[in-house]
C-alpha cells in the first residue's frame, strides 16, 4: 500500500524552514493504519521481546504494533514525566540539547528490543533512545519508523544499529 497520500506536508511548522510530516491523516484512516501495523507485524513477528515507543507519536504506532506482536511496550519520555526510578540520555539538537528518560526496570538485560517512532530525521532522538537501551544492557533488534527523511542522514548517525522505514523522502 502506498502510504504517501496519508502523510500531510505542513510548511514552516513548528518553526520557519521545517517541512513537518503530519501523520494524523494516516492515523485517521482505518485501512492505512491497519496496513501499517500489519506490515510491521509481519516484519517483526517472533523476533521481538518488547517494543520501545518514543514520546509521543512513537506511542501510537508502538502500542498498536506491540498488541499485534503479542508483546509489551516500554516507553521513552521527555524529562520529568516518568514516576519511578529512571535513567536519562542527553542529545544535541540544532540549537541546544534535549533529554529522554526511561524507567530503570523498563525491560531486562536479555530483552530483544524494537524501537518505534513515527519519523527518522537527524537520528538524535533515536540515538538517545539507543543509549538508554544500552544503559539497561538490552539488545536493540532494529529501529522502525513510518517515515525517513534520507537527506538528514539519521541512518548513518545510528549505525551500526539497523533502521527500517516504510516511506523515504
Ligand atoms: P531527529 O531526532 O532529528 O531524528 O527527529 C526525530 C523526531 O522529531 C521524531 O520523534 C519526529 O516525530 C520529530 N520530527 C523531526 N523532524 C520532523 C518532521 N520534519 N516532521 C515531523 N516530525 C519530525
Amino acid at each position: 500500500m502506498d502510504l504517501r497520500p496519508y502523510i500531510r506536508d505542513i510548511p514552516d511548522f513548528p518553526k520557519p524552514g521545517i517541512l513537518f510530516k503530519d501523520i494524523t491523516p494516516l492515523l485517521a484512516d482505518g485501512k492505512a493504519l491497519r496496513w501499517t501495523i500489519d506490515h510491521l507485524g509481519e516484519r517483526y513477528r517472533g523476533s521481538v521481546d518488547i517494543v520501545l515507543g518514543i514520546e509521543s507519536r512513537g506511542f501510537l504506532f508502538g502500542a498498536a504494533l506491540a498488541y499485534a506482536l503479542g508483546v509489551g511496550i516500554a516507553i521513552v519520555r521527555k524529562p520529568g514525566k516518568l514516576p519511578s526510578h529512571k535513567l536519562a540520555a542527553h542529545y544535541a539538537l540544532e540549537y541546544g540539547s534535549d533529554t529522554l528518560e526511561i524507567h530503570g526496570d523498563a525491560f531486562g538485560e536479555k530483552a530483544r528490543v524494537l524501537l518505534v517512532d513515527d519519523l527518522l530525521a537527524t537520528g538524535g532522538t533515536a540515538g538517545a533512545a539507543i543509549a538508554l537501551i544500552e544503559q539497561l544492557g538490552a539488545e536493540l533488534l532494529e529501529c522502525a519508523f513510518i517515515i525517513e527523511l534520507e537527506f538528514l542522514h539519521g541512518r548513518e548517525r545510528i549505525a551500526p544499529h539497523k533502521a527500517y522505514s516504510i516511506i523515504k523522502y
